[in-house]
């Protein structure tokens, strides 16, 4: 969760979005309000702008918590997660449940 205050323009312009970036669940679907997610969190340095930003629903913002890399199950390979301002394959949602390959 958000340590810092985001501008109502800066939500404006996630809340555009009108999709979780990980899972892409629509908000008028799934009837809950989509949150603000830090891509890299607060904790581990990243900062309130419009890149390290995105919509996500709270189980994946949950899920994600400040992870930024995940243990490839069948290498055991520590990678990187998916960001979603920066790559287009989404694999976020299923490198998160364990079984799938980031590669
Ligand atoms: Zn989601």
């Amino acid at each position: 969760m958000s340590k810092s205050h985001i501008s109502v323009k800066r939500h404006q312009q996630i809340t555009e979005q009108s999709r979780s970036r990980y899972c892409q669940s629509q908000q008028h679907i799934i009837g809950i309000l989509l949150t603000a997610d830090h891509i890299i969190s607060e904790s581990l340095g990243g900062m309130t702008t419009l890149e390290n930003l995105c919509l996500a629903c709270w189980d994946c913002n949950l899920i994600k918590g400040n992870r930024i890399t995940a243990i490839e199950p069948q290498t055991g390979i520590t990678v990187r997660l998916f960001h979603p301002n920066r790559s287009r394959r989404n694999i976020f949602v299923g490198a998160m449940m364990g079984y799938t390959s980031l590669a």
